[in-house]
């Protein structure tokens, strides 16, 4: 799993942040592409990236507000342009549909895949075999989500070894026993999966914040998540002001990752305020709070690889 953070400023583009976009990178794990958000001109830091638009397969939106919206007319079209013909899925609060239908139409813009919407509502979003992605409303100034990604548990090693002691022959049984199935053999013999494979592994959780002051539900959703990527929009010193335009600060964001004990946090949607001097400080003062913390600036990337979340 990798994160290509595609915009990360606040409220309007400024020449070092465009506005909110994250494509959450599943190409290992699925073949495809989710994004969060899609501020204006977000198709045009994806031509900076190797992300090809008909790879992206979902957009998940938090909010309304410009800032995290404007740039999905463009994207949709240039996903068609592009050669995308499978379906996307667009995931976002109440009114969201009706705003991209009528501008499709009011501006005759064609798509040549079909778009499958869904009217965002706290609870579970989407569930497969591989992953589950819940939402739950946030504390902004208008309706506003936030999302938690959790991949299902990956199936254990398979001791090949181990089951060809006990008389598994090569071949599709040993493909049932690693996906955790018990299997019976010519003569009889019953092979449980546990005792030829390792146990499960954990998948990874990544919890996605849209806008919103300090509030309970960030840390439901943030809870013991590997990654928690979370607004800074002001710093401590400007801690008013956040509650007053219903933001957060870096160390709001700090006390959220913190108290769901989370392992990693990365702040993200920071305002054109604070000037590259000022960002180091920006980020100790969270730091004090919550060690394991990043900034995002625009094309920021990170892997989760082995545990572990790097920055690439
Ligand atoms: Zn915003
Ligand atoms: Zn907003």
């Amino acid at each position: 799993m990798q994160l290509h953070f595609l915009g990360t400023g606040a409220g309007m583009p400024s020449k070092d942040r465009n506005t909110s976009a994250l494509a959450l990178k599943l190409l290992e794990e699925r073949g495809s592409i989710w994004l969060f958000d899609c501020g204006e001109a977000t198709q045009h830091q994806i031509l900076h990236t190797t992300i090809k638009p008909r790879k992206i397969d979902k957009i998940f939106i938090t909010h309304l507000h410009g800032d995290h919206i404007l740039g999905l007319p463009g994207f949709l079209s240039s996903r068609s342009f592009l050669g995308g013909e499978d379906t996307l899925t667009i995931y976002g609060p109440k009114g969201l549909e009706q705003w991209i239908d009528m501008t499709l139409k009011l501006s005759k813009t064609h798509v040549t895949y079909p778009i499958d919407f869904v009217e965002v509502q706290e609870g579970i979003v989407f569930e497969d075999a591989q992953f589950i992605v819940r939402a739950m409303p946030l504390q902004h100034v208008i309706e506003c989500f936030g999302y938690r990604i959790e991949q299902k548990p990956l199936p254990g090693e398979l001791l090949i070894e181990k089951a060809q002691q006990l008389g598994v022959p090569k071949g599709p049984l040993l493909g049932q026993l690693k996906a955790g199935h018990n299997v019976t053999l010519e003569d009889g013999t019953v092979v449980s999966s546990k005792d030829v494979t390792n146990p499960p592994q954990p998948g990874f959780v990544v919890t996605i914040l849209g806008d919103t002051k300090f509030c309970e539900n960030a840390v439901v959703l943030a809870q013991h998540a590997d990654v928690v990527v979370h607004e800074a929009t002001f710093d401590h010193g400007t801690i008013e002001l956040a509650a007053q335009y219903g933001h957060a600060t870096n160390t709001e964001a700090a006390q959220v990752a913190r108290q769901a004990n989370a392992k990693n946090l990365i702040l993200n949607h920071i305002s054109a305020r604070f000037l590259a001097k000022d960002l180091i400080p920006f980020l100790d003062e969270a730091a004090q709070i919550f060690s394991s913390v990043y900034l995002a600036n625009d094309h920021s990337e990170f892997e989760w690889r082995q545990h572990t979340l790097n920055e690439i």
